[in-house]
């Protein structure tokens, strides 16, 4: 059941997801594996909490993530966040502004380069 942990959760596992406003390492990190019993496809949901900014999740289907989600709770639903005054439910990656043919080739899902967020518009 939803936001219920089971065999498929790795608590504290690594993972390349960060706080997207902050940029710290998160707590009470956890991976659920989605993929199902043979494990041919790539699919998990990440999540962490922020110890300032609250949790955080993202789910992996064989390539990085596009969006990093602000969630109530692990495997929960999307909060929104103000941010410099703007509402804000998720966060793109760097993911997105990498070239097709680049996307084309064979990406390591976990590899946190492309897990960064992108710029927020009114940062800085
Ligand atoms: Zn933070």
């Amino acid at each position: 059941m939803e936001g219920q942990f089971s065999s498929r959760d790795r608590l504290g596992a690594p993972t390349p997801l960060r706080c997207p406003l902050c940029r710290s390492r998160l707590d009470e990190t956890m991976v659920r594996d989605l993929g199902g019993v043979t494990h041919d496809l790539f699919w998990q949901l990440h999540a962490g909490r922020c110890p300032e900014h609250g949790w955080f999740q993202t789910e992996v289907i064989s390539r990085p993530p596009r969006e990093i989600f602000a969630v109530s709770k692990p495997f929960g639903v999307a909060r929104r966040m103000t941010v410099d005054g703007k509402e804000i439910y998720s966060f793109p990656t760097v993911y997105n502004d990498l070239p097709p043919a680049e996307r084309r080739n064979r990406i390591d899902p976990l590899d946190e380069r492309y897990w960064q967020v992108r710029r927020l518009e009114n940062a800085g």
